[in-house]
């Protein structure tokens, strides 16, 4: 019997990407999928997004992976290369890089390459994180574009720290710039990930980069996936191991942290943060059991947590399914409980959960 599982959806996969689609219908879409496709699995995931215009990765190993599993799409790697060294990997891969730094610009400039690789060049707006600064851009694009290890269209790329929040004009101001800095320049143009593709359609151009929401999931503030019409990929699911009464003034876990106030009956579920449950989800926490939710108590553990499952908790047994988070249960939900985003709790499933690809809805 299979406790920790990441049960995956492969028809939401889709339907979430046909909804990019439909948000920016005037856009190419590449689809991100670093970090092992936001701990969906990477190769699986993007064999079942064969309607994805392109693929983007943070890492040089994530693309290689890529390539490995077969998929031939164009792949982008949005921090670019790290050394000199990387360029012929590169180009023997076929893959894209981003610069946003004068030292991957002269490691271009200085490498005698075969053939021409492709550019995306990114540009500093005000995340003041990756990125040439806009008074360096002139520079920059003619020097890309004369230089001959460069393909002729230099694309254009910009990224937008707070798009969740659409109450923020930051985003526009990035925008605007962006635009003004491009204005006459026939390149391809990508500013928006899943918060712009959602919530600032002047940002669409004629690419947008979407993580988030292709796995269901709300790139906005205190919104869900459903909100936006998504549908959740992964359903991360366990089993009851046991069944435990307590009485008043019982403490239960690790350093005691949870009291007993009333005679209760726990569940205890083969889920921790082993597993990538995050530690820190407060008391009370919900999970799903039997289409009911329940709060977990105690402190998590390795391999598992408590669940008070109320005094009347007869129908409940070792053996019965729990939904950690999923369809019944946002992960945007849980992330608020343990003061993270859902970002994060998806990254970290470990490799110890056992993965499930479905192809029926
Ligand atoms: C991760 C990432 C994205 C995707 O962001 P989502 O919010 O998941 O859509 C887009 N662009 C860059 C540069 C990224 O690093």
């Amino acid at each position: 019997m299979r406790l920790a599982t990441a049960e995956i959806n492969i028809p939401a996969l889709r339907y979430n990407l046909a909804r990019v689609k439909e948000i920016a219908p005037s856009s190419k879409v590449m689809a991100v999928l670093k970090a092992n496709a936001y701990g969906h699995g990477l190769v699986k995931i993007a064999q079942c997004l064969s309607d994805a215009d392109a693929f983007a990765v943070a890492r040089i190993d994530e693309a290689l992976a890529l390539r490995a599993g077969g998929l031939t799409k164009p792949i982008i790697l949005l921090e670019g290369f790290f050394d000199p060294s990387d360029l012929p990997i590169l180009l023997a891969n076929n893959f894209e890089t981003v610069v946003h730094d004068e030292s991957q610009l002269l490691a271009i400039e200085q490498s005698n390459l075969e053939m021409p690789i492709s550019v995306w060049l990114k540009v500093d707006t005000g995340m003041h994180r990756l990125g040439i600064e806009p008074e360096q851009f002139d520079d920059f694009y003619q020097r890309l574009k004369q230089c001959p290890n460069v393909k002729p269209a230099v694309n254009l790329m910009t990224h937008f720290p707070c798009a969740d929040d659409v109450s923020n004009d930051f985003t526009q101001v990035q925008i605007d710039v962006f635009a003004s800095l491009v204005s006459d320049r026939r390149e391809a143009l990508c500013l928006a990930n899943s918060a712009g593709v959602i919530g600032w359609p002047d940002a669409h151009f004629d690419w947008v980069r979407s993580g988030l929401m292709l796995y269901g999931v709300s790139p906005m503030l205190d919104q869900v996936g459903v909100d936006h019409q998504l549908k959740p990929v992964m359903r991360l699911k366990t089993r009851v191991i046991a069944i435990k009464q307590v009485n008043v003034g019982d403490r239960v876990g690790y350093g005691g942290r949870w009291q007993c106030q009333k005679a209760t009956i726990l569940a205890v579920v083969a889920m921790g943060y082993g597993d990538g449950y995050p530690r820190h989800a407060r008391q009370g926490t919900p999970v799903v059991i039997k289409g009911k939710r329940y709060g977990i108590v105690g402190s998590v553990s390795m391999d598992m947590i408590s669940v008070d499952v109320g005094e009347n908790a007869a129908h409940i047994q070792v053996g019965d399914e729990v939904e950690m988070w999923g369809p019944t249960l946002p992960v945007e939900e849980v992330a608020s409980c343990a003061d993270t985003i859902p970002y994060e709790l998806l990254c970290n499933v470990t490799p110890r959960v056992s993965y499930e690809y479905c192809n029926d809805e």
